[in-house]
C-alpha cells in the first residue's frame, strides 16, 4: 500500500513525460527533418508525426525486447526453423515504419477533419459534450471510451469470421501456421483500411482527441502483439484473473487454432481484442481446452503460407472479390474457397461435395 501515492504519481506524470518526448522529438528530428525535405507545414503537425514515430519505436522496442526473447524462452509451440514468421515481420516493420505514419496523415486525419473532430476544435465533443462531467474526469471518460471501442472491435471480428467477403481478407491474418510475436500486423490492407475507418468513426463519434486515439491505439497494438505471441506463461492466481479480463497469448491462440474435424464449430471462440469480457458476455468464450496447430483448414487460403507479402495481399484481394461478387459471399456462414474464389458454405460442402467440382466462374 505504500507504493500506491508513488504509483499514482507517476502515472499522472506518464502524460507530461510523452508530451515531454513528442516535443524533443518534433524539434530535434521532425522538424529539422522537413526543413530539409522543404517539406514546412504541408506534411502536417510535426507534433503529430513526432507522436506517431515514437510510438513506433516504442512498440518495436517492446516486441523485439521483450516479446521475441519469451517466446524463445517459454514457447508455447517447439518450431524446428522460424521460416513462416519471416513475413509477419516484415507485415509490422512495414506497418510500424511506413504504412501506418502514412495513413494516418493521409487517410485518417482528413477523415477526422472532415467529420469536425481534430486538434483543432476547442468545443467539447461526443461523450464530453452529452456528459459534461467526463470533461473533468479525463480517465473516467477514457476508460469508458475504451470499453464501448473494445466491444465495438469485437462485433466487428465477429463480422469477419460470418460474413464470407470478410473471411475472404480476414482468413490471410489467420493461414499463419507458426503465429508469434509479429502476426498482429499480418493482414489484408482493404481489410485494415475498412477497420480503421470504422474505428475512427467510432473515436470520433465519441470525441475522442486524435493524441488520445494514438496513444489508445498503441496500448490496443501492445496487447494484441503479446496476445499473438507464441509464448506459454503460468501466472497461477494472477493469470487466472488476467485471463478473465484481458485477452493472453493462450486465449487468442484458441482463437487462431485449425479447424478440429470432430468438432467444428469449436474455433468460433475469442473474438476479443483487448478485453475478455465481450466472449464471456455474449458466450464465444473458451478457456482450458487444450492448444492445436494454429492455421486454416481450407487449402486455398493455407497456400498463403507459401507466398510473400506482395503475392498474399494480391491473392487475397482475389479471394475477396470472388466472394464479394456472389451472393453466397453475402450469406453468413464459415466458408470455403472453390474455383475462381468461389465460397462454399460448410452446409453445401457436405450436402452436396459434387459443387466443389464446378468449373470455375468468370
Ligand atoms: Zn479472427
Ligand atoms: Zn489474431
Amino acid at each position: 500500500m505504500a507504493g500506491s501515492p508513488r504509483l499514482l504519481f507517476t502515472m499522472l506524470s506518464l502524460p507530461l513525460l510523452w508530451s515531454d518526448a513528442i516535443s524533443w522529438t518534433s524539434d530535434h528530428l521532425v522538424l529539422p527533418a522537413l526543413t530539409w525535405l522543404h517539406l514546412g507545414e504541408k506534411a502536417g503537425d510535426p507534433r503529430e508525426i513526432a507522436a506517431a514515430l515514437l510510438i513506433a519505436a516504442l512498440q518495436l522496442l517492446i516486441i523485439a525486447g521483450i516479446f521475441r526473447p519469451l517466446e524463445s524462452l517459454l514457447p508455447a509451440e517447439r518450431w524446428q526453423d522460424r521460416r513462416l514468421t519471416t513475413v509477419d515481420r516484415h507485415y509490422t516493420l512495414l506497418m510500424l515504419l511506413g504504412l501506418f505514419p502514412l495513413f494516418s496523415f493521409l487517410v485518417l486525419m482528413p477523415f477526422a477533419h472532415l467529420l469536425g473532430g481534430g486538434p483543432a476544435t476547442a468545443e467539447p465533443s461526443g461523450l464530453k459534450h452529452w456528459f459534461p462531467w467526463f470533461a473533468d474526469h479525463p480517465i473516467a471518460m477514457f476508460l469508458v471510451y475504451y470499453m464501448v471501442y473494445d466491444c465495438f472491435y469485437y462485433w466487428m471480428h465477429r463480422a469477419q469470421h460470418a460474413i464470407p467477403w470478410w473471411w475472404a481478407l480476414h482468413s490471410m491474418h489467420h493461414s499463419q501456421r507458426q503465429m508469434s510475436c509479429w502476426s498482429n500486423d499480418r493482414g489484408s490492407y482493404l481489410d485494415g483500411m475498412l477497420q480503421s475507418v470504422l474505428l475512427a468513426t467510432v473515436g470520433l463519434a465519441l470525441g475522442v482527441e486524435p493524441s488520445e486515439f494514438a496513444l489508445l491505439g498503441l496500448l490496443s497494438e501492445l496487447v494484441q502483439n503479446f496476445s499473438h505471441a507464441n509464448v506459454r506463461l503460468r501466472l497461477g492466481r494472477v493469470g487466472w484473473v488476467g485471463e478473465r479480463l484481458l485477452v493472453g497469448p493462450r486465449f487468442h491462440r484458441l482463437h487462431h487454432m485449425l479447424r478440429d474435424p470432430e468438432r467444428p464449430t469449436l474455433h468460433n471462440c475469442n473474438f476479443g481484442q483487448v478485453l475478455s469480457v465481450w466472449d464471456r458476455l455474449f458466450g464465444t468464450a473458451l478457456y482450458g481446452a487444450p492448444l492445436r496447430p494454429t492455421g486454416v483448414s481450407d487449402p486455398v487460403v493455407d497456400a498463403d503460407n507459401e507466398r510473400g507479402l506482395v503475392a498474399m495481399q494480391w491473392h487475397t484481394l482475389k479471394r475477396f472479390w470472388g466472394a464479394f461478387r456472389r451472393p453466397a459471399g453475402w450469406r453468413l456462414g464459415d466458408v470455403s474457397f472453390g474455383p475462381g474464389y468461389a465460397p462454399i458454405h460448410d452446409d453445401e460442402a457436405t450436402a452436396a461435395p459434387a459443387a466443389r467440382n464446378e468449373s470455375p466462374v468468370g
